[in-house]
């Protein structure tokens, strides 16, 4: 996976690919990222990558020809291909106005080749950008953020996690909050393996020590009974879905046990 970076701000990234999972995926060569400073693309001596909008109004807007002459040094596949996914290849504008980035678009990223991330900034982008050379628009909250570099950052983040081979355990993606992976019943023994999200959030999780500031570890966890386990960590990830995030429990397919689960829990609100 190659990710794009544009950005008027390159110095923004030094910190957040630079630590701990994306390091390491980039040091394996499981990804590789490219920034790409727009102000470089620029043919006039102020290297301008801004201007006033057409029609008035507060505010710079970013121009498109630094954007379309950095995307077009990239020798990618034409727009055509990719949007018809015959390329592995998607360029995407960061923009509060875009479809929302949730785990189900970052598992589509993932099985990409080359991701492009343009990081608007001031008022917005040349809305040519967004017509004639991105192919989706991703917004990563219903917040109006000063640029898109924390948009990218978040995306590239998601992304890499989803990659094979950057976790050192397989599994540990699959059990986090909101991944799709139906893993109750799934014929396996141990605890860690059959009580994956399904979609839910994640269960709590405890380390040592076993009692901190008079709060104990529950004591299942320590039982060393896996169904148990299991079940307790089903039930406190309903538990926080309901508590939490009610509407992701519309989309979750429920067993029997957590139907039963829910309806105690929701007689005890
Ligand atoms: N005028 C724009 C609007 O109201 O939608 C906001 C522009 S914002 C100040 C500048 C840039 O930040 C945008 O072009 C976009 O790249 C980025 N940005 C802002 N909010 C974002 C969000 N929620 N998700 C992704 N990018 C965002």
């Amino acid at each position: 996976m190659h990710f794009h970076i544009l950005t008027i701000f390159p110095d923004f990234f030094r910190g957040p690919l630079d630590f701990g999972i994306v390091r390491r995926a980039r040091e394996a060569g499981l990804m590789e990222t490219s920034l790409h400073d727009l102000r470089a693309y620029t043919s006039d001596k102020h290297r301008t990558v801004d201007d006033r909008p057409f029609g008035g109004g507060e505010g710079m807007v970013l121009k498109p020809e630094p954007i379309f002459a950095c995307v077009d040094g990239l020798n990618l596949a034409s727009r055509e291909s990719r949007l018809n996914r015959e390329a592995k290849q998607s360029v995407i504008l960061l923009s509060a106005q875009g479809e929302r980035f949730e785990q189900a678009l970052a598992s589509k990223l993932a099985a990409l080749e080359t991701i492009v991330l343009i990081c608007g900034r001031y008022e917005g982008v040349d809305e040519r950008v967004s017509s004639a050379l991105a192919d989706r628009e991703i917004s990563i909250g219903d917040y109006v953020l000063s640029g898109g570099e924390l948009g990218a950052a978040v995306i590239v983040d998601a992304v890499t996690r989803l990659i094979p081979g950057t976790l050192g355990n397989e599994a540990s993606s699959r059990q986090e909050s909101f991944t799709a992976t139906r893993q109750l019943g799934s014929g396996t023994t141990g605890a860690d393996s059959t009580c994956g999200s399904g979609g839910l959030l994640d269960y709590p999780h405890y380390t040592r020590p076993a009692e901190f500031r008079g709060i104990p570890v529950p004591d299942v966890l320590v039982s060393g009974d896996h169904q148990q386990i299991r079940r307790w960590r089903r039930r406190t990830a309903l538990e926080k879905t309901l508590r939490n995030r009610p509407d992701l429990l519309k989309q979750v397919a429920l067993e029997k046990e957590d139907r039963e689960i829910l309806a105690k829990l929701r007689s005890d609100l």
